[in-house]
């Protein structure tokens, strides 16, 4: 047998790794060897299997500690060593590395395994299933729907055990694979009936279908592998959204099942109304009064727009409810935050009342300049 890599050179990491840095550099690995991704590739798959057992040593604490200490003899039966570490004899062959994968990448190579027997555990029918996803509202102004807006969202969030990293077994300890199954989720009963014999299958009741049972659970999530926190994430709401939109999270909902992803997180946003700028889809639209003499003279009026106020050219002889576009001051689309809607205002010609003494007579010297 050749020599074996010292684990730690097997993954890149020194030895003073954390155990982030040694998933990471082994998901990193095993991404890039992978049976999947390398079909019929022996070499990739020797390295694959490498990758694997280093990891399966470093990641666990107990494991890693009698590494350190004795090196590759820690699993030697034949050594004083693996004597004294308690893994002698360690079969690495029969270990079930499904747990590694569902660990590491959820369901991107769920139900993979199949073309992958060489390394026990065996088909399972317990496929990954997706976590369910959450929803939350949340409230933000027209001018932050108009800009978009970075808001933070608090929800109660099943956080991983950082005990057991979520596998729910008490640390040292793995769960185990079901006894009444086989690891299958899944178990089949007999029946015989006076029209003959039933066949049922049913979720497995020890294992709940996981086809894993925990014999030690963890105590400090009581054997769930997460723990209930409230945890606060970041939400960028785009430009352009919309009342009654939702923002997604992706991966922000409850855990999966059998290694399956994160469910995701949904913020549904409530735009409050601006009291005098109307959203429709991307358009804005809004009224604004001039006097009587600016309507028939012509002149500037003040109008509010998304970006603040601008002067609007009144034509000499503008009717009463005429609309004007501005062009590009509506919404921003969700799409391409560069391109806008327009605003169109209505121009709304003012009827002045209680009049004084002077305007009156002015009026009424202006209707008998017209009567002439
Ligand atoms: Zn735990
Ligand atoms: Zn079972």
């Amino acid at each position: 047998m050749a020599e074996k890599r010292d684990y730690y050179e097997v993954l890149g990491v020194s030895k003073s790794a954390s155990a982030d840095e040694i998933k990471k550099a082994y998901r990193a690995l095993a991404k890039k060897y992978h049976p999947d991704a390398n079909p019929g590739d022996k070499t990739a798959e020797a390295k694959f299997k490498e990758a694997s057992e280093a990891y399966a040593v470093l990641s666990d604490p107990d494991k890693k500690k009698a590494y350190d200490t004795y090196g590759h003899a820690a699993f030697d039966p034949n050594s004083a060593a693996g004597a004294a570490s308690g893994f002698g004899g360690f079969d690495f062959g029969s270990m079930d590395f499904s747990d590694i994968f569902s660990d590491l990448f959820g369901s991107a190579f769920g139900g993979g395994f199949g073309g992958f027997s060489s390394f026990g555990g065996g088909r399972r029918t317990n496929r990954p299933i997706q976590g369910e996803s959450l929803r939350t509202r949340m409230s933000i102004t027209f001018d932050e729907a108009m800009k978009g807006v970075k808001k933070q969202v608090t929800i109660p969030y099943q956080e991983e055990c950082k005990s057991c990293h979520g596998s729910g077994a008490k640390a040292g300890t793995s769960p185990v694979t079901c006894s009444r199954c086989g690891g299958r989720g899944q178990v089949t009963t007999q029946q015989r009936t006076p029209f003959g014999v039933m066949q049922t299958v049913n979720t497995c009741p020890e294992c709940n279908g996981t086809g894993k049972v925990i014999k030690d659970k963890c105590p400090d999530c009581n054997g769930t592998g997460y723990n209930r926190v409230q945890k606060t994430f970041e939400v960028n709401i785009p430009a352009g959204i919309d009342n009654g939109q939702s923002v997604k999270l992706t991966g922000a909902g409850n855990p999966g099942e059998n290694g399956g992803p994160r469910g995701d997180l949904l913020v549904t946003v409530t735009v409050a109304q601006h009291p005098i700028l109307k959203r429709q889809g991307v358009n804005i639209f809004s009224t604004v009064s001039i006097d009587y003499p600016t309507a028939v003279l012509g002149g500037e009026t003040k109008v509010k727009t998304a970006d603040g106020d601008v002067m609007l050219t009144i034509k000499p002889g503008t009717q009463s409810d005429t609309k004007m576009r501005l062009k590009g001051k509506g919404v921003p689309l969700l799409r391409s935050p560069k391109t806008r809607g327009d605003q169109y205002v209505t121009i709304v010609v003012n009827v002045p009342t209680n009049l004084t003494k002077e305007q009156k007579e002015a009026l009424e010297n202006f209707r008998s300049a017209m009567n002439k």
